[in-house]
Order: structure tokens, then C-alpha cells, then sequence
């Protein structure tokens, strides 16, 4: 907030950049009360089998009900990270979603589902963070096994020693831990084989690329076969295309995740896919 303000002063006579600084200060505002009272919804995108074509679980991804239209994460999670509210947002969708996930549990016991949620790597390290997850896990009494955390690469990572081992408590709660946007953030490989991760994301990046450049498949099948060697199980973003899928399929890779099967929807659409007949859960 300091910042956006002496930008609002140090550009005084531009009325232009004044406005700016004034709507981002609201905005910030605005999100502090939607923390504080939960203005957020979860929407749910299936992640498929690429061998069976049927749904094996759903990321949780969060939106922002601000009057009466839904903010995009992308529009206000790097305003929470800054703020550091961007915590208490994590573990409100996390909520939501074991909740929503216990739900499928009793409708469709046949189909045990995974449910992702995204965990902001700023507060990685945050002492309270493990006990909070653990208390959510009690509380809402899913199993562990089903929950994954999704953790984005970023130059922020900060200690590492410090970052594994938070890492190895989540895991010992019983959850996966998954890698996300792999490919896209830094020095990945220098430490990959040092967390204690399950699942490693592909980008859509490299995805997008299968369509018209061999490099990109090159690419994608190199960390398909990286993610085998690890001991990871990979998981393809952004799959927009029946080439895509099937191309991934080709190159060995298991699980798929993109408009191509749904882009996220509400909970009740979510549920309606699971019964649906063009997708359903795995039995
Ligand atoms: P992500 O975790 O990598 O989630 C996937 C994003 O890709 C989602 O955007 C999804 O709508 C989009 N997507 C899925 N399939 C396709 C496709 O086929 N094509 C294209 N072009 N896009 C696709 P969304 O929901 O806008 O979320 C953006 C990012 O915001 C997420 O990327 C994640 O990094 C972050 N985010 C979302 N929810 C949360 C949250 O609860 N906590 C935190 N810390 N970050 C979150
Ligand atoms: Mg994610
Ligand atoms: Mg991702
Ligand atoms: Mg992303």
C-alpha cells in the first residue's frame, strides 16, 4: 500500500496514474474485506485419465465474488501475496474443496477422487501453516490420501533446507504434493530431486506447442520421461485439443488436465460431470 501511494504522490500532476494508484488502493481494500469475509467461491476443473478418458479428480481454483462478478485469481493473488492475506485464502479454498471432496466421497463411493488445491509458495514457511492444514483435514474428515497441495517454482522459494522440511511435514499429514507450472519457474532441476514431491505439472506452455513444433514434443516427452525417472507422476496442463490428448497419450504421459475436458466449473457442474456421459469417474 506504501508503495501505491507514494506513486500516487510522486506522480501528483498526472491525473492518469493518480486514478490508477486510487482503483488499485481500493482494490486492496476490497480484497481485505473479502477475506475477512469470505467472498470467494471454488470452481472445480476435472483431471482425467488419459487412458480411460474418465475423471480421476479436481483442482480447486479459486474466484473472487466482488459486485457481482468473479474476479480471476490471476487479477488479485499477487495483491494478496503482497498484502500477505494470500494464507488465509489458500486455506479457504483448501476447506471448501475437502469439504466439496467429502461430498463426492458420500454420492460416489465407487469413485474415490483426488481434490488439488493451490498453496501460494510465500507462505511455505509460514510457522502455523502445517497445523492449519492438519486441522483442516480433521475437521472436515476427508482422507489425506485423497488431498494434494500444488506448489508453484518460483525465484521466492527461499531456504531450502527450510522449505524440505515443511515439505516432509505436509507429506507426513498423509497428503501429495505436486510441482506446478513445471518448466516455467527457476533452477527446477538443481533441487527437484531434493523435494519431496509425487506430481509434477507440465505447463501449457509446452502443451500448446504440441500442435505445431516438434521441439515442444520433444520437450514434453523429455519431462514426461524425467518426472518417470523421479518417481513423479505427471500431470499435462491446458490439454485444449484431441491432438493434444492424444499426442500426450503417445508419449507415455497419464494424466490430463484442460479445456479439452472442461474448463473449471461451479460445484454443482462439477458434480453433474461426474454422472454425466461424456466424462465420469474412474470406477
Ligand atoms: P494453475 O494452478 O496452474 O491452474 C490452472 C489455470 O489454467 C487455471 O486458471 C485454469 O482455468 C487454466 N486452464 C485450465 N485448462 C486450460 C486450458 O486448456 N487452456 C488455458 N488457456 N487455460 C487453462 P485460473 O483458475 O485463472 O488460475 C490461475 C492461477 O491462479 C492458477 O494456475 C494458480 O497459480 C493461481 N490460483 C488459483 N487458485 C488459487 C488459490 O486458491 N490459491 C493460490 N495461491 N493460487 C491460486
Ligand atoms: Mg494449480
Ligand atoms: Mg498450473
Ligand atoms: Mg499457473
Amino acid at each position: 500500500r506504501a508503495k501505491s501511494l507514494g506513486k500516487a504522490r510522486c506522480e501528483f500532476c498526472d491525473p492518469g496514474m493518480q486514478t490508477q494508484a486510487l482503483q488499485s488502493l481500493a482494490l486492496e481494500t476490497d480484497l481485505r474485506h473479502a477475506v475477512e469475509r469470505g467472498d470467494f467461491i471454488v470452481h472445480f476443473q476435472p483431471i482425467v485419465s488419459l487412458g480411460e478418458d474418465c475423471i480421476t479428480g479436481f483442482e480447486g481454483l479459486v474466484r473472487w465474488q466482488r459486485n457481482g462478478a468473479l474476479v480471476a485469481p490471476d487479477d488479485f493473488i499477487p495483491i494478496a501475496e503482497d498484502t500477505g492475506q494470500i494464507h488465509l485464502i489458500d486455506m479457504q479454498v483448501l476447506y471448501t474443496a475437502c469439504c466439496q471432496l467429502v461430498q463426492w466421497g458420500i454420492d460416489h463411493p465407487e469413485m474415490p477422487l483426488t481434490i488439488s488445491t493451490n498453496l501460494s509458495a510465500r507462505q511455505l514457511t509460514r510457522p502455523g501453516l502445517v497445523d492449519e492444514v492438519q486441522t483442516i483435514l480433521a475437521g472436515t474428515g476427508v482422507p489425506a490420501s485423497q488431498v494434494r497441495l500444488e506448489i508453484t517454482e518460483t525465484a521466492t522459494l527461499g531456504n531450502l533446507d527450510e522449505l524440505i522440511e515443511t515439505l516432509h511435514q505436509l507429506k507426513a499429514l498423509g497428503i501429495s504434493l505436486a510441482m506446478d507450472d513445471f518448466g516455467t519457474g527457476y533452477s527446477s532441476l538443481s533441487y527437484l530431486h531434493r523435494l519431496p514431491l509425487d506430481i509434477l505439472k507440465i505447463d501449457r506452455s509446452f502443451v500448446s506447442g504440441l500442435d505445431h513444433d516438434e521441439y515442444s514434443q520433444r520437450l514434453v516427452q523429455t519431462v514426461i520421461h524425467m518426472a518417470r525417472n523421479l518417481g513423479l507422476e505427471a500431470v499435462a496442463e491446458g490439454v485444449e485439443s484431441h491432438t493434444h490428448a492424444a499426442t500426450l497419450r503417445a508419449l507415455g504421459c497419464t494424466l490430463a488436465q484442460g479445456y479439452y475436458y472442461s474448463p473449471p466449473v461451479d460445484a454443482a457442474s462439477a458434480t453433474a460431470l461426474l454422472s454425466g456421459d461424456v466424462l465420469v469417474g474412474c470406477r
